[in-house]
């Protein structure tokens, strides 16, 4: 069951540099010295006799001691070498991350490599729009529209100021439409659910949306019926691409529709779900980065679920990290049966993505209650045998004695952070009950 992905010739190398660097000489690790089994063993084996750091780690620490202490912090803020810059979300979410462009930009040059439309387009200096929420990335305008000049930063045009789109109208869609056939953007990088929304008034009404040469699908994942959705106005290659903050970039998806591990940049421990779960090669993701000199982060614990591959090879011809097929969704969104065994985001969105008319949904547990919300594609009227259908499919998945309530609803409302929760569970997550520790 061991998955043995090939790594870069110098993989092991920058790994082993990352980890030996960390316990002696960045503070937060300090105490992680005692842990190393040290150079006698695989380095597999020593990140693996590590814990997993989580972004509560990296609030309580403070941004300065995940630095190396012979670096001169000061001297490089005030040269602007680096800067600081702090995450959207709510005030307990947020965390202050150095930001080193450098570090940033060649992780990202790097998994443009993994696709073949990223690779063949003249990257670096592109129009980039970006659909999301302004709490993710943007100008955040609360009260009137901006334009579109207000909206544009160098080569980037922000296509939305609002934080969600319940608050978008039709005259906004129409905006964004014309606005991605104005600047003819090269990528446009968004959050599939926003993009969805478009893509289905696209749809509706029957309107011509400018097809950009790709567009990268991040922020939120897995996005199987944004897809869905995307594809009914837009024939441009989607690309996945993954990555955090904090980490930088970790995986980008081929035009093979497979996930490519970026190893020049991330180093990624998988520590997989527990067999009796059902959900083989599902595991989460303990990233650390290898190629930035501002911030030593190991093992960290992103919150993210992936699918991996065990074989390991793709058509498209990249083989070195590891290998994905899909996201599964977030950890703190898991859902769990009658009987307490988890059920991802994905699964209940591979459920969803079956039925035509289901445009969004939302389900949330309290126990053995499962309340479900469904938004119906708008031709479509409430019908009686399909809130049956949906029900005793998650009957099936959840357990007998599950009570499931399906409700019809106008729109599925977001985070404060702009992001949509689609699943989640009054249940808290354990760690230790749902992962392996170690291989499988
Ligand atoms: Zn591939």
């Amino acid at each position: 069951m061991k998955v043995s992905p090939h790594f870069p010739e110098n993989y092991n190398l920058l790994s082993t540099k990352a980890l030996e660097t960390a316990i002696q000489h960045v503070p937060v690790y300090k105490e992680w010295k005692a842990l190393d089994p040290g150079s006698s063993v695989a380095v597999d084996e020593r990140f693996q006799a590590m814990p997993a750091i989580s972004k509560r780690d990296l609030r309580k620490h403070t941004w300065r001691n995940f630095i190396p202490q012979w670096a001169d912090i000061d001297a490089a803020l005030q040269s602007g070498t680096i800067e600081l810059v702090n995450t959207s979300g709510t005030i307990e979410e947020r965390i202050t991350n150095v930001w080193y462009q450098p570090w940033w930009d060649a992780s990202e040059a790097a998994s443009w490599r993994y696709n073949s439309h990223t690779a063949a387009l003249k990257l670096g200096n592109h129009r980039e729009a970006i659909l999301t929420s302004p709490m993710n990335t943007g100008i955040l305008s609360e009260n009137s529209l901006l334009t579109l000049e207000q909206r544009s930063l160098g080569r980037f045009l922000y296509l939305n100021e609002k934080i969600n789109p319940a608050l978008w109208d039709g005259k906004l869609i129409e905006r964004i439409i014309r606005e991605l056939e104005i600047f003819q953007p090269t990528i446009l990088e968004a959050n599939p659910s926003y993009l969805a929304k478009v893509a289905r008034y696209a749809h509706r009404h029957d309107r011509q949306v400018f097809q950009p040469p790709v567009i990268t699908l991040t922020y939120e994942n897995p996005g199987i019926l944004s897809r869905k959705h995307i594809q009914k106005a837009f024939r441009s290659p989607l690309i996945s691409s993954y990555g955090s903050t904090e980490a930088g970039y970790v995986f980008m998806e081929c035009e093979q529709g497979k996930l490519h591990q970026v190893s020049s940049c991330c180093r990624v421990d998988v520590e997989y779900m527990r067999p009796e779960y059902g959900y083989p090669y599902v595991g989460r993701l303990l990233l650390t980065t290898l190629t930035n000199p501002w911030r030593s982060l190991i093992r960290f614990d992103v919150g993210d679920l992936v699918q991996i591959d065990p074989a390991g090879a793709c058509a498209c011809g990249h083989d070195d990290g590891y290998v994905g097929s899909e996201f599964a969704g977030r950890i703190a969104d898991l859902t769990y049966t009658t009987d307490g065994a988890p059920v991802t985001t994905a699964t209940i969105e591979s459920i969803m993505a079956g039925w035509e008319s289901v445009a969004e949904y939302q389900v949330f547990q309290q126990d053995g209650i499962y309340n479900i919300n469904i938004v119906l594609d708008e031709e479509d009227t409430t019908s009686k045998s399909l809130k049956e259908k949906i029900i005793e499919q998650l009957l099936s998945l959840y357990g007998r004695s599950a009570v499931i309530n399906v409700r019809f609803v106008e729109k599925i409302e977001t985070e404060p952070s702009g992001k949509y929760r689609l699943t989640r569970s009054n249940i808290s997550v354990n760690i230790d009950r749902l992962f392996v520790k170690g291989d499988l």
